[in-house]
């Protein structure tokens, strides 16, 4: 937490992270980008800082997440892409401006293309989001398999067999209430859960 905000879920894959700022979606929404500076923060710890964001470019934002979420969740059931969904993805892909340059380490940085542009941040999460709904990285579209979550996440451990958008949250509630469910079909004894162990992510 921070200044009273609820703390933002950190993956590796840009477009999940964002879509991931609202969680429980299936439950007790969790907003995690609440005010325009919050989403100044998000874009900051993801790589795309911006100086400012006005309340008008955090409805984009939102909307662009939500049809990232609609059009990936489609996608993780190979289900048809909703229309309105893939219509705001390439609006927000195509009118921001960044580019990808090279740090002097080998690292990819996006530079954009002003200080104060959300939109140029907006671009780059699209088009992560574009790249995995197109297939074309390696890993696989799936959805969370909290019934509060069904987030849709990009699964790249080399069994494809994650089941949860993060272990750390959905991952470890599934494994306690199967922890408790064990415990009370055993008559309340501890350690005969069967030793399923956590697994990483
Ligand atoms: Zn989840």
């Amino acid at each position: 937490m921070r200044d009273g905000f609820p703390d933002f879920r950190l993956g590796s894959v840009l477009a999940t992270s964002f879509t991931g700022t609202l969680s429980e979606r299936h439950g007790t929404a969790v907003e995690r980008i609440p005010t325009p500076q919050r989403l100044v923060d998000w874009l900051a710890v993801s790589g795309l800082a911006v100086e400012s964001c006005t309340p008008a470019q955090l409805d984009l934002a939102r909307e662009l997440r939500e049809s990232i979420h609609a059009a990936a969740t489609a996608a993780a059931i190979q289900d048809a892409l909703p229309a309105a969904a893939v219509q705001v993805i390439n609006d927000r892909s195509v009118q921001g401006r960044a580019a990808a340059v090279l740090t002097p380490e080998g690292e990819r940085r996006w530079q954009l293309g002003s200080a104060s542009s959300v939109e140029d941040a907006l671009s780059v999460i699209a088009a992560d989001a574009i790249s995995i709904i197109a297939g074309e990285r390696d890993g696989r579209l799936a959805l969370c398999a909290s019934p509060t979550c069904q987030a849709a996440f990009f699964d790249t451990s080399q069994s494809r067999t994650r089941r949860w958008c993060d272990m750390n949250t959905c991952g470890n509630r599934q494994k306690k209430a199967r922890y408790l469910a064990n415990q009370r079909a055993s008559g309340g004894r501890a350690g005969s859960s069967g030793g399923r162990s956590p697994s990483p992510r």
